[in-house]
């Protein structure tokens, strides 16, 4: 089945084998996780002679657990079923866990893969904003070995990544800090089967329910990548956070964005939504922090 001039499809064991699979064919090859973007953009593309490697068998693209102090390793054949039902993720990322759990449909949550979903690049993508706003890590392994890679660094464009010929994500590393609220909002037409038209995520950490010590924010949709809002955060790091102050932020996030216009919204719609996303998520977060440190 190995024949350059016929489709093929491969199931390696090994990261190594599957790497090698894809220096052997590098303009036929690709890779396959849950098919759920792969197959539709093949079929749109009436592709021939595709070589088809599944990392369906690889062991160590597979699972959540801890990984070291403070850090839990998601495998990137990790579905967004899995994401959203798992005990760990919902206690530490339950932002991530939200955003899977809004993921197209239950059967596209069966087959989605959150390595999919990040090596698609769509800018859109549900889980990006939580990876982004979580500081996670990509684990990439390819012919030279293993590397970590900053998770803002893995996107160049849409359906663009930096992953080079015969890299393969492994999966992600996250830290969390336990003194922190973060959630996801996904805005669209319809509630299922939807792609975003913004989205953003907060994580944030409040001493008392009001001083900010560290947030990150970032955003789906809303530019060719999916980004930080690294502007907005610093009007709010290091400060007691007031209403005024969150309107204020919300403004820069909004200027920091680039959307199209495209058949499901505006450019200048996603830019409002966006203030609006981000003023709501973190107005949420310091009354959630604020009422319990008045409990604790
Ligand atoms: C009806 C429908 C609804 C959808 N709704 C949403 C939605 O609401 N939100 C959303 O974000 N997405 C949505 N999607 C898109 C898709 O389901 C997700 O992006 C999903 O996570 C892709 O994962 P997968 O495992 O199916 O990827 P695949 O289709 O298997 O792969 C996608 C791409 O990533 C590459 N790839 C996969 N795994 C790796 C790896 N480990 N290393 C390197 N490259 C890899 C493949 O080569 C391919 O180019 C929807 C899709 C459909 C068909």
């Amino acid at each position: 089945m190995s024949s350059s001039s016929k489709s093929a499809y491969f199931q390696p064991r090994t990261l190594k084998e599957a790497s090698d699979l894809l220096i052997a064919h590098p303009r036929s090859a690709k890779l396959v996780a849950g098919g759920t973007d792969l197959v539709p953009a093949l079929s749109r593309d009436h592709a021939r002679r595709v070589k088809v490697i599944s990392l369906k068998k690889l062991e160590e693209l597979k699972g959540i657990r801890q990984h070291g102090k403070n850090e839990v390793f998601i495998g990137a054949m990790t579905t967004h079923s899995e994401l959203a039902e798992s005990p760990l993720i919902n206690k530490y990322f339950p932002a991530l866990s939200k955003a899977s759990s809004l993921v197209g449909s239950p059967s596209i949550r069966n087959l989605g893969t959150i390595g999919g979903n990040i090596a698609n690049a769509s800018p859109s993508a549900d889980t990006a904003p939580p990876l982004l706003a979580y500081g996670a890590k990509a684990i990439i392994r390819g012919q030279a070995g293993e590397k970590q890679v900053r998770i803002e660094h893995f996107f160049t464009g849409p359906s663009a990544h930096i992953l080079a010929k015969g890299e393969i994500l492994r999966g992600f590393v996250l830290t969390y800090q336990e003194e922190s609220f973060s959630d996801y909002e996904k805005l669209g037409i319809r509630k299922a089967m939807e792609i975003a038209i913004a989205s953003a995520c907060v994580s944030i950490g409040l001493r008392d329910g009001i001083y900010c010590q560290h947030i990150r924010i970032a955003l789906g949709a809303v530019a060719p990548t999916p980004i930080r809002a690294v502007k907005a955060e610093k009007i709010v790091e290091g400060k007691t956070i007031t209403p005024d102050l969150i309107r204020k932020a919300a403004r820069v996030a909004m200027q920091e964005t680039r959307p199209i216009s495209d058949i499901r919204a505006s450019a200048d719609y996603r830019k409002k939504m966006v203030a609006s996303l981000v003023e709501r998520l973190v107005l949420h977060a310091s009354s959630t922090r604020a009422e319990s440190s008045l409990k604790g």
